[in-house]
């Protein structure tokens, strides 16, 4: 049974898309015309609308914002030649949507909800879609809770919702990462697997430290013995030893990533080996100091695939070798934008078009 949601349309009476430079876009700052909106109330969602975008209002004893109970989603759109917005993935972020609710006690969004929203708003505001090279348009599908109550128990109101930002690179040179060996951003039986907000805000502070040392991200380690690498900021890391591509294997501290997937797809596809498995900090270092790893990057969405310059470790600097000399992350960089941008064939399913 498919149920189909009437969506309300509020339009704005005055685009904002006049002034938006397109050439100089940052990361995250800019919002299009609308939004959308869906309440969920008496165990059912409801009166889903699209209105102008701007602020909500809140109730100030929302569990929300007092416990955290509030997850989201990433994911982008680009414009092909002939206007179509196509989206990367969307199935795969609504499926990991509802993994992350059901771990933070949120109800489960509907498949059509999720994807007749998202067709509807982007339809109205695909004039925003950036066709300038190394642009598109972020996606931000949340949850959070609606109740008006602040005692610790699931809650039974919820608000869902989708916001569009067009957006330039998130990194603009290679990344300088540290490993961090002291702080935790998330351990076993925890939630690092689900997109949930309170996992990104205990992480702002050990990356802050890291930045005051001139570094750009950390790279996580188990939360047990910090003996494994686990991810790098908000992004999954992936290295190359002996031509083949190696990544932390998945647990429940570890975001299973969509681009990470992507890229790994990507390798089987070319016939490369790819071992999905524990990665200690010790065989990172001995394989930067005897060069048996050429490459090191982080894969993500909002980042896509982004070069690692440098490994810090123990007052060490472990350099990479020039990114131009980096084979598998160029051209997986390159052939992974062909597909999202309908340059290329897709021959995986990827790519949705609205
Ligand atoms: C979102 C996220 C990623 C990347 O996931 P994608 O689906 O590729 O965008 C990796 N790690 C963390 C912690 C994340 O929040």
């Amino acid at each position: 049974m498919v149920a189909t949601h009437k969506i309300s349309i509020h339009n704005t009476p005055a685009s904002r898309l006049p002034s938006v430079d397109f050439s100089n876009l940052p990361f995250g700052k800019v919002y299009t015309d609308h939004m959308l909106i869906a309440d969920y109330h008496h165990g059912a969602w409801q009166s889903v609308r699209i209105v102008p975008y701007g602020h909500i209002s809140i109730s100030p004893a929302s569990p929300a914002l007092h416990y955290g109970q509030s997850i989201f989603e990433g994911m982008k759109a680009y414009r092909n030649e002939r206007g179509e917005a196509l989206v990367f993935r969307p199935l795969d972020n609504w499926k990991r949507l509802n993994r992350s609710a059901e771990r933070m006690c949120l109800p489960e969004v509907p498949e059509e909800l999720f994807m007749q929203g998202l067709q509807t708003l982007i339809e109205l505001d695909r004039n925003w879609i950036p066709d300038v090279p190394g642009s598109s348009l972020y996606i931000r599908p949340f949850l959070f809770s609606a109740d008006e109550y602040i005692g610790i128990r699931p809650s039974e109101n919820f608000t869902f919702m989708i916001i569009l930002s067009p957006v330039g690179p998130y990194y603009s040179t290679p990344v300088k990462v540290c490993i961090e060996t002291h702080f935790t951003r998330a351990v076993r039986g925890g939630t690092g697997y689900a997109k949930a907000g309170g996992n990104y805000g205990g992480a702002i502070y050990p990356a802050k430290l890291a930045q005051d040392r001139g570094y750009h991200q950390l790279i996580w380690t188990d939360g047990i013995e910090h003996k494994y690498v686990e991810e790098s900021g908000t992004m999954n890391v992936m290295f190359v030893k002996e031509n083949s591509l190696i990544t932390p294997a998945l647990n429940d501290s570890i975001l299973a990533g969509i681009t990470r997937d992507s890229v790994i797809q990507m390798a089987r596809y070319w016939n490369m080996p790819v071992e999905e498995r524990k990665i200690s900090v010790e065989e990172l270092i001995n394989g930067l100091r005897d060069h048996s790893i050429t490459e090191a990057f982080g894969a993500g969405t909002a980042a896509t695939i982004a070069h690692i310059e440098l490994i810090g470790y123990e007052g060490t600097d472990y350099h990479l070798p020039p990114v131009e000399k980096r084979d598998f992350s160029n051209r997986v960089l390159l052939a992974l934008d062909e597909i999202k941008r309908g340059h290329a064939p897709d021959p995986f399913g990827w790519v949705h078009l609205f």
